[in-house]
């Protein structure tokens, strides 16, 4: 079979004014190996993920001019799954005022976020790997990682460790939302990453490259691409965080947030990470300091904060083998 690339429409539904919205893939068709997927911008305020579709839609086009039988298995990218979102800069599904990202696993017969949401369901199940991307949200930025519920911690490690990320994250099960596309899919016995980086409304191209490396490597390894592709070269390998060695930071008061600490780097304890100052007054209102030594993985992107807010998450670096 010769490969072949169509971007075509996998769910449709009737608008009120006579449209029609219809939500599309790009799909690369190569041999007859195993099937992975791409989704992103579930969230309609989160673009990082578009931006990995695009790169890997570039990558595949590339592919097929020059070497078209490395394709061995088919690639599917869902960039904008949330259209109506990503229209509106909107997180969650206009008009019915929901988080698509807890609509899972749907029903045909249900209301739109419903609908789509089976009907991604319907798409993705039986794929070897599907891969959810996320982008945080405007207010925090965080490094490239993936999330992961311990209930499926045994299938999904070895899988998230080739995928070039800087860190792993290992959620109980008390945290764990069980509406979520990766939970229903991983339930139901698909395989489904989440992967959490930059910030919501941006893209951030390096992070984006470096994800669209571990993907490339992770499908070679799947039997997507042929064993002889020529790839780029993947060079991170992630920490690992739970719940034991994660600490939040929040601010102790309202007001404006000003960065000293560099997000992604060592830090140590009692370091300053930044102030919360007064627009009213040339006052200091409050101090962000890391509690223990270790990696800023989270830092507050936008500035007004309010008493409470999440302000910067350190992960504490745990020895080596755990
Ligand atoms: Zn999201």
């Amino acid at each position: 079979m010769s490969a072949s690339s169509t971007t075509e429409t996998f769910f449709t539904i009737s608008m009120p004014y006579c449209e029609r919205m219809e939500i599309r893939r790009t799909v690369f068709t190569g041999g007859n190996g195993p099937r992975v997927a791409v989704t992103a911008g579930i969230h309609g305020d989160e673009l990082e993920g578009l931006y990995v579709c695009h790169r890997l839609a570039a990558w595949l086009e590339q592919l097929q001019q020059t070497t078209p039988a490395a394709l061995t298995g088919s690639v599917e990218l869902y960039p904008a799954v949330n259209t109506l979102g990503l229209d509106t800069l909107t997180r969650g599904l206009p008009v019915f005022d929901t988080d698509l990202n807890r609509s899972f696993p749907g029903s045909s017969g249900g209301p739109l976020p419903e609908r789509l949401a089976a009907a991604l369901m319907e798409e993705l199940s039986g794929a070897s790997l599907v891969v959810d991307i996320h982008a945080s949200n405007i207010y925090l930025r965080e490094i490239p990682q993936v999330r992961i519920s311990q209930e499926f911690e045994a299938e999904l490690v070895p899988l998230a460790r080739r995928m070039n990320l800087d860190m792993i994250w290992l959620h109980g099960a008390a945290t764990v939302l069980e509406t979520t596309i990766a939970h229903s899919l991983n339930s139901s016995g698909t395989p489904c990453l989440v992967v959490e980086m930059g910030v919501g409304m941006r893209i951030t191209p390096e992070y984006c490259d470096q994800l669209t490396a571990g993907l490339l490597a992770v499908w070679k390894e799947l039997g997507i691409l042929a064993p002889e592709t020529a790839i780029p070269e993947t060079t991170h390998r992630p920490l690992v965080a739970d719940d034991s060695n994660v600490h939040y930071l929040n601010a102790q008061t309202s007001g404006i947030f000003v960065p000293t600490a560099s997000h992604w780097t060592d830090v140590r304890r009692g370091e300053l990470l930044g102030t919360i100052v007064s627009p009213f007054s040339g006052d200091l209102l409050s101090e962000v300091r890391s509690p223990v030594d270790g990696v800023l993985f989270t830092l507050r992107e936008y500035p007004l904060v309010y008493e409470g807010s999440l302000m910067a998450r350190v992960m504490a670096r745990k020895r080596e083998g755990k």
